[in-house]
């Protein structure tokens, strides 16, 4: 890991990092692109219905033992079918050194990602063809208010059940580190319950940051990788970041923004369910081999309004750095950490617009910084001036 500078051009990204980011937007798009095929083919094919009827014969014709059957069917297929890429993933993590671990180790994480998907799965596709069947007229109305119940409690255990399974967390310990949490949130006037360092060197030498969590379980989570290798400094500003997203209640806006999107996900599907039953794909809504088909319907609502949603998260993340510049004494150690992490991640710290504007989550690095150094110039005179 090299400290690469305060200022880098726009030539700032070495041509591994640009072959790196190319590689992985191929593999979502081919990932993308098997998961529509598949779920047009059994479509198409009519095999949806033979999965169904096969899947009702093992099920002792019980309603919603046939349901999960028939995902787990469904979810199984869609793992062999994408497996291939998935080890291509891990495969490229480990060629650009990446990843630190081992294929069994790997192999162990996706056998748990798969139940974990599964249990998650099962819940929703069960809830969901239990409205079908018990309140045809309104399903989808009373789906999504559901839909939204379970995402605001995963949104709350997950720092305390999901995230435990794959990763080690442990309160962090650093007193100075702990002291200067204090001062911020007090100069913020909020509290943030807990700073956990995150166990990530154990996978990956990759290094992040993240606010997580609802309510009781709302807390920063720091990467080990980060805690063991930046300034207090440094660290500081990856915190006063995190407790922007807190200040401005990122999460809470994101759940609201999450209401809206699944809100059209759901009216668009009980459109397709009806159009299918009018042609006689399907002769009832409840029949679930129309699952591929609302997984198809929600697959495209979200891809179309990716940029979109990608737009409001990078403006909550400017506003999080915002608030950064404005509660840390320079903005030096902000610049530098992001510098760092880029390079250690690998990330383009300029790439091109249009990826930007489609794919990310975060603005660049290189404006980000941008903004730091404007920042400082019209609030502390010129960089390194307090
Ligand atoms: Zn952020």
């Amino acid at each position: 890991m090299t400290f690469v500078g305060k200022t880098p051009g726009p030539a700032g990204d070495s041509p591994e990092a640009r072959r790196y980011n190319r590689v992985r937007r191929w593999l979502s798009f081919a990932d993308f692109a098997v998961g529509v095929a598949f779920l047009i083919v059994l479509l198409a094919t009519g095999w949806s219905g033979q999965l169904r009827d096969f899947a009702y014969r093992m099920g002792w014709q019980i309603y919603s033992v046939s349901v999960f059957l028939y995902l787990f069917f469904l979810l199984a297929l869609a793992k062999a079918l994408g497996f291939g890429l998935d080890y291509y993933a891990f495969a490229l993590e480990r060629r650009y050194k990446l990843s630190t671990q081992r294929i069994r180790a790997w192999l162990w994480d996706e056998a748990k990602g798969f139940l974990v998907a599964l249990l998650l799965c099962t819940i929703v596709v069960e809830l969901l063809y239990f409205t079908i069947r018990e309140f045809p007229l309104h399903w989808w109305l009373l789906a999504w208010i559901l839909f939204m119940m379970l995402f605001i409690a995963l949104a709350q255990l997950a720092p305390i059940v999901l995230f435990p399974i794959f990763y080690k967390f442990d309160p962090l310990e650093d007193e100075d580190l702990r002291r200067r949490l204090t001062m911020l949130s007090e100069r913020a006037g909020t509290r943030v319950r807990g700073v956990y360092r995150w166990k990530l060197s154990e996978k990956s030498t990759k290094a992040n940051a993240a606010l997580t969590g609802l309510g009781n379980t709302r807390r920063i989570i720091l990467a080990d990788t980060l805690l063991d290798n930046y300034s207090g400094d440094e660290i500081e500003a990856v915190l006063a970041h995190e407790l922007g997203h807190h200040v401005h209640r990122h999460i809470l806006k994101s759940i609201f923004v999450q209401a809206g999107v699944t809100f059209i996900g759901f009216w668009a599907a009980n459109l397709a369910l009806h159009y299918a039953v009018d042609h006689h794909m399907f002769e009832e809504l409840s029949d679930f081999a129309n699952l591929p088909l609302l997984v198809l319907v929600s697959s495209v609502i979200s891809v179309l309004l990716m940029p979109l949603l990608n737009a409001y998260a990078r403006f909550n993340e400017r506003q999080a750095d915002q608030y950064a510049f404005d509660s840390i004494e320079s903005v030096e150690p902000f610049i530098s950490s992001m510098t760092r992490l880029a390079g250690q991640n690998l990330a383009e710290k300029t790439p091109a617009k249009w990826v930007e504007w489609l794919f990310h989550s975060h603005p660049a690095v290189s404006r980000r910084i941008a903004a730091a150094e404007a920042f400082a110039r019209t609030h502390h005179g010129g960089l390194g001036v307090h």
